[in-house]
């Protein structure tokens, strides 16, 4: 069957393209490797009706308004505002660093007008490159080395394998540090989960007379029996091209969930454990779908490098290859690479499907 466009991977990256394309009039066969829908976003319930998010907790949040309205033509989402705790010297306080956190880890009875200061002499008291040179620089700059060292060095030693200052100044960025009291994880407009579910809304989204779903098979094998006018490729980028300028680095995670007989199990979604244990956090799925139940499933997260791709990994070596795959990617305009491991970006779910409308809208021009 001829199909005027392929889409590799059904995840958000693969699925909204997908229907996109299909909306246009475009015959699309979506081809997936895993066996399900949805790809990392995919979630189920569990023996006990858990709802759980098989490859780890995805919380959507955006303040693209195109996106947002977008995902809401296929299902409502449960208005949730993420929160994380981290545990530090037996304390469960808040993360990222507010006004709270310094209150409860240094004692400190300190105001938010006086937080700024108190960053400052934290700050002075410290050494690193200036202007930041790496992840450790950005963050010890913000908050000084007695903070970096309590709340962000080990889980960053744990998640990533390498030393903090291998790691880009960008990563950094991912998490704000706040004067207030302020405890969300995000402060996006719209944040929340899909009321029926990452699986079910996906499954919606390529719900379309155009779309043909093919699972459990990897392009690669199909190749080239699948040409079309149009290829949108959402999986790993080095893959693509064969690793033909060598192999980018990905993290991976063993996921184990426990189910325990008890209503809850920690205060809040996800606890952090920068200095303790192997895990880098625990998820309690029910705090963010609002599931009521006498039993609760946990997930607690162990870094690894080998395995499903999850993260891509932020040091010199890997940019400067991503930009030569970028640049080999350039060349062939019928291919369009979008996604997590596609771009090789560390984006947010909401920030793969605003590439897919920017990258389909370009090739209308
Ligand atoms: N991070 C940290 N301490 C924490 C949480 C995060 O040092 O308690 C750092 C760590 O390097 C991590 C990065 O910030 O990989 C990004 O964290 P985020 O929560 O965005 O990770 P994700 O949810 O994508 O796994």
């Amino acid at each position: 069957m001829r199909f005027d466009a392929v889409v590799i991977g059904a995840g958000f990256a693969g699925s909204v393209a997908a229907r996109t394309l299909a909306e246009k009039g475009k015959k699309v066969l979506i081809i997936e490797k895993l066996k399900h829908l949805a790809g990392h976003c995919h979630d189920c319930r569990n023996e006990s009706g858990i709802m759980t998010h098989t490859y780890g907790p995805h919380i959507f949040h955006t303040n693209y308004q195109d996106v947002w309205d977008f995902l809401n033509r296929f299902s409502e989402f449960r208005l949730y505002q993420h929160k994380v705790l981290s545990y530090v010297e037996g304390n469960f306080v808040p993360f990222p660093i507010n006004r709270d956190t310094i209150k409860n880890i240094f004692d400190e009875n300190i105001s938010v007008n006086q937080m700024e200061a108190f960053f400052k002499t934290e700050v002075r008291n410290s050494s690193f490159q200036n202007p930041p040179q790496n992840f450790r620089d950005v963050v010890v700059s913000q908050v000084g080395e007695r903070i970096y060292d309590l709340f962000y060095k080990n889980y960053t030693i744990k998640q990533w394998q390498v030393d903090p200052e291998e790691l880009s100044t960008e990563l950094a960025n991912r998490i704000p540090i706040r004067s207030n009291r302020d405890y969300r994880y995000f402060t996006d407009r719209y944040q929340g989960i899909p009321k029926i579910g990452y699986t079910k809304l996906v499954e919606k989204i390529v719900d379309h007379q155009n779309i043909s779903v093919l699972l459990n098979a990897d392009y690669f094998d199909y190749k080239m029996d699948l040409q079309a006018d149009q290829i949108v490729y959402t999986g790993e980028l080095d893959r693509y091209f064969d690793y033909k300028y060598g192999k980018l680095e990905y993290r991976s995670l063993k996921l184990e969930f426990t189910t325990e007989k008890q209503e809850w199990y920690q205060p809040s979604a996800v606890v952090n454990y920068p200095n303790d244990y192997d895990w880098t956090r625990i998820t309690e799925f029910k705090h963010m779908t609002g599931e009521i139940s006498n039993t609760t499933t946990l997930c607690y997260e162990y870094p690894k490098s080998t395995g499903e791709p999850y993260y891509i990994v932020m040091n010199q070596r890997n940019i400067n290859l991503r930009q030569k795959y970028w640049e080999e990617a350039q060349k062939d305009k019928h291919v369009i690479f979008i996604g997590r491991l596609a771009q090789y970006q560390y984006f947010n779910m909401d920030q793969v499907i605003k590439e897919v409308f920017l990258k389909l809208q370009a090739l209308e021009k």
